[in-house]
């Protein structure tokens, strides 16, 4: 198989790890969008969110506070955005990933959340719910 972060959770190509166990390894991004910037992946190849077995995310999950909080602790960060994307071509890297960015005061990371409030009202937040139920 050709995916990278299999290969980084090999040891077939190099990697600065700052977490290992049976299920679970995280590593600096190669980029480090701020300092700091972590991954984290399941051992198990899995593409993306939609092909996530749930035992798979609770194990990965389950071990980020930890990850995050030595990320804190250690660069005393103002913050730290979890960032995960899916699907081309949001995601550049087929193996499941989260991201763990640090934040600081004058980073150069812009992550903004529009607001559309305006455009809804209680009708078209009901649609919205309908539609999605009907999917679960
Ligand atoms: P995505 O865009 O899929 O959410 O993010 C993929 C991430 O993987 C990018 O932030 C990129 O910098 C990182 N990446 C790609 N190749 C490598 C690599 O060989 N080593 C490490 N450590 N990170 C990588
Ligand atoms: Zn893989």
């Amino acid at each position: 198989m050709s995916c990278i972060f299999c290969k980084i959770r090999d040891g077939e190509i190099p990697s600065y790890k700052i977490y290992e166990d049976d299920k679970v390894l995280a590593f600096l991004d190669i980029t480090q969008a701020t300092k700091g910037h972590t991954l984290i992946i399941p051992k198990r190849h899995v593409k993306n969110v939609f092909d996530l077995p749930e035992d798979v995310a609770a194990d990965l999950f389950r071990r980020i506070p930890k990850i995050a909080n030595a990320l804190k602790n250690t660069f005393n960060p103002i913050g730290l955005n979890i960032i995960n994307n899916n699907d081309k071509p949001l995601q550049s890297v087929f193996h499941y990933h989260v991201h763990l960015v640090p934040r600081y005061e004058k980073d150069e990371m812009v992550i903004s959340f529009p607001n559309h409030m305006k455009d809804y009202d209680e009708k078209d937040y009901q649609a919205l719910v309908n539609q999605v139920k009907i999917n679960i």
